[in-house]
């Protein structure tokens, strides 16, 4: 069963007709109702209505470029919960998978790290995003031996202000270095 503001995938059930009047965007199978778009879903318990809201065809489609946060590495993917769609703040998060070269010696980015990214398609429900464009990549990110801020120190290459440690990331050319103005969750949005 969803609660108010998750993701619903194409395929999932939402709740039982009889509960719930679907609104938005769904089909009915066996009496359930079933998202049919990567959705957020809301549930009005007071009006006993359902709102599915297809967040893919309103707000994300191939070519967009977005704005997200690295949630965890499973290569050849990042799973990426976006922020932003083309400078524009989303209701809600949305999850994608980023996919990277998985012969690279090291991951280009790593967990926490803020990236630019762009859609490349739409795969099982999931969002692809790739960062090939030379304008996408890393625009914020931690030390990952340490968590301290770094500072750009060549192509693609930071070091950690706080350890002394380098790190090889795929940085955009606009990445935010630690000694810059930091950028942070709350000033995205
Ligand atoms: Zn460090």
């Amino acid at each position: 069963m969803a609660v108010n503001g998750v993701q619903a995938y194409p395929g999932d059930e939402l709740a039982v007709i009889e509960e719930y009047e679907p609104v938005g965007d769904y089909f009915i199978e066996d009496g359930q109702i079933i998202a049919s778009k990567v959705s957020i879903v809301n549930k009005d318990k007071s009006l006993k209505q359902i709102h599915i809201r297809g967040l893919v065809r309103k707000y994300v489609k191939v070519g967009d470029t977005v704005l997200g946060q690295v949630e965890y590495v499973q290569k050849p993917f990042a799973h990426v919960v976006i922020f932003k769609v083309n400078e524009e703040k989303l209701h809600g998060d949305l999850k994608a998978m980023l996919y990277f070269d998985p012969y690279l010696r090291v991951t280009p980015f790593n967990e926490g790290a803020i990236v630019r990214a762009k859609v490349i398609g739409l795969t099982a429900g999931h969002l692809m995003l790739d960062m090939q464009d030379d304008k996408m990549g890393v625009l914020e990110a931690w030390c990952p031996y340490c968590g301290g801020p770094l500072v750009k120190r060549g192509k693609n290459m930071l070091r950690c202000l706080k350890c002394g440690k380098n790190s090889f990331m795929r940085l955009a050319p606009d990445f935010y270095s630690g000694n810059s103005k930091k950028i942070n969750r709350s000033n995205i949005f």
